[in-house]
């Protein structure tokens, strides 16, 4: 599945939509790379484990080269709660 971006401070990043309501996104940040893919972390649980809670951090795999999504589930479910899109 191809990423859908959206603009941010550090330039564009990918979301995902909320699979049980649309109108609600993740946005995901670079988390190195892999030999033969791209690691993407969601911004939100991140934060929450930078603050100090003792929580797993989603992860998601990309094309190394293409913008390009090779999963779509995360490995584990977020701690963070989605983010109404027009708000991002
Ligand atoms: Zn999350």
């Amino acid at each position: 599945m191809e990423f859908e971006l959206i603009e941010g401070q550090r330039g564009p990043h990918p979301i995902t939509r909320d699979p049980s309501n649309l109108s609600f996104c993740y946005e995901w940040t670079p988390n190195g790379r892999k030999k033969n893919y791209r690691r993407f972390a969601c911004k939100a649980c991140r934060a929450k484990r930078n603050k100090g809670e003792d929580i797993r951090v989603p992860e998601l795999k990309a094309h190394l080269n293409q913008d390009i999504w090779l999963s779509t589930v995360p490995h584990c479910p977020h701690s963070c709660s989605p983010k109404l899109y027009d708000e991002l």
